[in-house]
């Protein structure tokens, strides 16, 4: 069975970038953390620049973070939930529990299709549609964009 890619970077968000507040540090900020275990097939690395520029973005004021967590709806402190390591506009604010359920979903899918079924709406979600075992998000990324590179080619020919 194939994963349905395109359907859940359709239902991810589209956050709008402002115009900078304050100027962007030019220096990235640090990670101060041990390497991330690959996720949808994004590395460590992938997962932290995205983290880095995500941060800048945040300082900055070029992406506003919403008020309510996107899968539980509560007022709480929210961080970036990355699929898709490669579109920061992409990235859904969760809070700290749904997000390390979401991440423990391997290894605890009860508690994750739990969480989803309790916070189940009525249009399609993208946390209703995630994988509970892993996906290779970056391969297929990758693959269309070979596609379309050689696509484009072809034209130009
Ligand atoms: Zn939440």
């Amino acid at each position: 069975m194939s994963y349905d890619y395109e359907l859940l970077l359709s239902l991810l968000p589209r956050h709008k970038i402002y115009w900078p507040k304050t100027t962007p540090k030019v220096a990235l900020p640090q990670w101060r953390w041990p390497p991330l275990k690959p996720y949808n097939g994004f590395t460590s690395d992938e997962r932290i620049m995205n983290w880095q520029l995500g941060r800048m973005l945040l300082d900055a004021g070029m992406i506003r973070k919403p008020k309510t967590c996107d899968i539980c709806g509560e007022v709480k402190p929210l961080g970036f939930h990355s699929e898709n390591y490669h579109c920061i506009r992409m990235d859904p604010f969760l809070c700290k529990d749904c997000h390390r359920i979401l991440h423990q979903r391997f290894r605890y899918p009860d508690k994750w299709l739990e969480l989803v079924d309790r916070h189940q709406q009525m249009v399609p979600t993208w946390y209703a549609i995630i994988s509970v075992v892993p996906i290779d998000m970056a391969g297929y990324l990758k693959m269309i964009s070979k596609r379309g590179y050689s696509n484009q080619k072809s034209v130009q020919q």
